[in-house]
């Protein structure tokens, strides 16, 4: 199987390694969106969020702590963004998963989705269908 972040992990292709240990790693983005920019990575592979195990998503979530603490610090960064682009839809291009890290300073950039408003009575109707989803799982 033919994947990028396999390769970096396996020293077969080169990124700015931030840190790593046994389970995960963090290296810089190839096209940041600010300078600093880092993806957190399971050193295995797992295709998405819901792919991750109970010990990696633990150290994952640890490490991106620990990393964006860094970020914030050594950058004197005002804020930052933790996301996951999961799937297609979501702008996800590398099938190995990912936290993003990005620095963010005061008035750098603003995105914004264009918000919805729920009809009358439609928040209780899309909570439901959540909340139904949620017990079949748990
Ligand atoms: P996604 O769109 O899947 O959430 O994010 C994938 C990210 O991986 C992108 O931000 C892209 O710039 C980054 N990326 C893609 N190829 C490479 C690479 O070979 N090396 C590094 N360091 N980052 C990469
Ligand atoms: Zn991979």
């Amino acid at each position: 199987m033919d994947c990028i972040f396999c390769d970096i992990v396996n020293r077969k292709g080169e990124a700015e390694i931030l840190f790593e240990n046994d389970l995960v790693m963090a290296f810089l983005d190839i096209r940041p969106v600010n300078y600093g920019h880092t993806l957190v990575i399971p050193k295995k592979h797992f295709t998405n969020f819901l792919e991750l195990p109970p010990e990696y998503l633990e150290e994952l979530g640890k490490v991106t702590q620990l990393i964006s603490g860094a970020i914030q610090a050594g950058l004197k960064a005002d804020g930052f963004n933790v996301i996951i682009n999961n799937g297609a839809a979501a702008g996800q291009t590398v099938y190995h998963f990912h936290f993003h890290i990005i620095p963010r300073f005061s008035s750098d950039f603003n995105y914004r989705p264009k918000f919805k408003v729920y009809a009358d009575g439609s928040m209780k109707e899309f909570a439901e269908i959540i909340r139904n989803a949620v017990t079949k799982k748990g």
